[in-house]
């Protein structure tokens, strides 16, 4: 018999295309109550050198998202609830308040997020309530891996080889145009809060990219265009991919069935797809050397120096060399920087400069509109040479990345004249 009413939880998966837990509490319940909850330990926190854990950029492109997805719900006639908190806290008091007979969600593997989900659970077991667990974030389903995930292999080119040829990406599920009615009860589903209630100007508008499922599809729609006319050969995806905005299943297929597109492209978009679900399988297998000072090799010695004053003169784009100060300053206005810009920064702080990774990576998780633990942590750590997979670690050479990436110095003169707001960015003072 269906449930009366159920709560839908939404966290890294603001979509309602290739969504496994809506699919299942349709078939479950007779109404269903969405939520969404900005944990306010995120947007409020601090990481490693005086930056707190969500600056502006990421925090507006979360709130575009949560605005679609609320947006969408409503033109279907369903509706979002919208609450600053602890998730634990929030879906514990409406389930309780409100009497559901349980809370679907995508599982989330990371220790801030596994934790949350552990705490509700406990708590809803008082009531005789149960969550229900869903997946979603992977182009690969884990049960289609020929392996346990203890055993993902060290190495990339061993994952790869296990995996490229021998699993077909399942079928996304299809978008929802329809969905349960939103319960009739007496509930304000909360405004939606504004940059200003985290402490920003809510001016603020220098994103390259708007959060949400519409804006990330017609992205996806927009990139296949102009590879396939022009020839580039990025996507430049990845924010609603790790927002959740759009699913990995979902993207690949698109990707496969688009014509003008060369069978190498597809290839080499695949294995992209492929690094990322190997990222997030060796962070789910090492989840505590995913973050730790050693990193993966428990090598804390290799690391680098954990010196604040260069880390913020890094942060602040005055490291000196202009090619390296211009992306940093190009960061943290837009919050995105391509791959190749990643790398440059990412060595420029560990060869150059000589300041510990983890600082770096914290400070991508801080402003990156991308950031996702896996794939941020795991990239950094192959820049440390800390990564369980050794290939690839060749020194930088500063000079020709920024010959060949701004040949013309266009990108360097116009952040030449830009100052990073660092009072905005740094919860401790600085001199710089
Ligand atoms: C130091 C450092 C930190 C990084 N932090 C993140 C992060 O927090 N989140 C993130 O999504 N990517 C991260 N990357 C990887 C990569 O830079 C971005 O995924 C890429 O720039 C996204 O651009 P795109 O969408 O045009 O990618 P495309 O080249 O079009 O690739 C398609 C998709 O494949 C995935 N992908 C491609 N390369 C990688 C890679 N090296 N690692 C993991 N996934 C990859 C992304 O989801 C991407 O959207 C980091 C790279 C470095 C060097």
């Amino acid at each position: 018999m269906k449930k009366e009413l159920a709560i839908l939880w939404f966290r890294h998966d603001l979509r309602l295309h290739d969504n496994e837990a809506l699919k299942e509490i349709s078939a479950a319940a007779q109404t269903i109550l969405p939520v969404y909850v900005i944990d306010s330990r995120l947007v409020n926190g601090e990481l490693p050198g005086g930056i707190p854990r969500m600056y502006r950029t990421r925090i507006q492109f979360l709130l575009e998202s949560i605005r679609d997805l609320r947006r969408y719900l409503r033109e279907i006639g369903s509706d979002l609830v919208v609450r600053v908190g602890k998730p634990e806290d929030v879906i514990y008091n409406l389930s309780e308040k409100y009497g559901a007979a349980g809370v679907y969600c995508n599982r989330e593997r990371m220790p801030h997020e596994s934790s949350v989900q552990d705490a509700l659970e406990e708590r809803l077991w008082s009531l005789g309530q149960e969550m229900h667990y869903y997946r979603g974030k992977m182009l690969i389903h884990t049960a289609d891996l020929p392996f346990p995930v203890r055993r993902t292999p060290d190495k990339y080119a061993s994952f790869l080889k296990e995996t490229e040829h021998f699993i077909t990406v399942r079928d996304p599920l299809p978008s929802q145009d329809q969905i349960l009615p939103f319960p009739d009860l007496d509930l304000d589903p909360g405004p939606i809060p504004k940059l200003s209630a985290f402490g920003y100007d809510d001016a603020y508008t220098n994103l390259d990219f708007t959060g949400g499922q519409v804006a990330g599809e017609s992205q996806l729609m927009k990139s296949l265009y102009e590879i396939t006319n022009q020839g580039d050969e990025q996507l430049r995806i990845s924010p609603w991919l790790s927002n959740g905005n759009l699913s990995p299943k979902f993207v690949y297929h698109q990707v496969e069935a688009h014509e003008g597109l060369s069978n190498l492209f597809k290839q080499t978009f695949k294995r992209k797809l492929i690094l990322r679900d190997y990222y997030r399988l060796t962070g789910k297998k090492e989840p505590k050397t995913l973050f730790a000072k050693g990193g993966f090799q428990h090598k804390p010695g290799k690391a680098g120096n954990w010196d604040i004053g260069l880390f913020h003169q890094w942060v602040a784009g005055k490291t000196g060399h202009d090619y390296v100060d211009a992306c940093m300053k190009c960061l943290s206005e837009t919050g995105y920087l391509n791959h190749r810009q990643r790398k440059a920064v990412s060595y420029f702080l560990i060869d150059e400069m000589e300041v510990h990774w983890l600082l770096g990576a914290s400070y991508f998780q801080t402003v990156l509109l991308d950031y996702d633990p896996c794939s941020n942590y795991g990239n950094w750590q192959r820049t440390a040479g800390l990564s369980l997979d050794l290939k690839g670690r060749h020194p930088l050479n500063f000079e020709l990345i920024s010959e060949q990436m701004d040949p013309e110095e266009q990108f360097r003169s116009q952040w030449a004249a830009y100052e990073v707001p660092m009072d905005k960015l740094l919860l401790q003072k600085s001199d710089i």
